[in-house]
């Protein structure tokens, strides 16, 4: 879990200006060991693992800090008042969800440099960043599938 503290999201807040706290960095390790979705309870639950002294005020101010640097992005998955958290690698995340079970299927190559240039020049905005999500019926969920009930 010390491994947060060679992450490049600790440059990210530095060259930000932010001072690199210890719970800061707990809820870093937590999401860089996530691969890929986590509810602010989940980080709060592993956080308490690694450092039992730091309180879930100060993880919900730090998930903040990290949604307003880009680190990760909120999402709202079946219109619920609580967000799950991705970690934007590399600047971006994708992902299918099936609105049936939930199950999501991540993918990595979005194909989006075109449209990301096309959107910089037409509105003069420096994109940071994307949250894509397709959602659909996986193939489990579709009517027909085999193993339903
Ligand atoms: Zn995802
Ligand atoms: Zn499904
Ligand atoms: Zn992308």
């Amino acid at each position: 879990m010390s491994n947060a503290h060679h992450s490049p999201h600790v440059e990210v807040l530095k060259s930000a200006g932010y001072r690199v706290t210890r719970a800061r960095l707990a809820v870093l390790a937590v999401l860089e060991a996530e691969q890929g979705h986590i509810t602010s309870a989940g980080v709060i639950a592993q956080v308490e693992r690694i450092d039992p002294t730091i309180g879930r005020a100060s993880v919900f101010r730090a998930l903040d800090l990290f949604t307003q640097l880009g680190i990760i992005r909120p999402t709202y998955i079946d219109t619920s008042l609580t967000p799950t958290y991705v970690m934007m690698r590399g600047g971006h995340h994708h992902h299918v969800i099936c609105t049936a079970c939930k199950s999501f299927f991540e993918f990595e190559d979005c194909g989006l440099e075109a449209v990301t240039g096309n959107l910089e020049r037409t509105l003069g905005i420096k994109i940071s960043g994307h949250l894509l999500e397709f959602f659909g019926v996986c193939a489990d969920c579709l009517p027909g599938a085999s193993g339903g009930s």
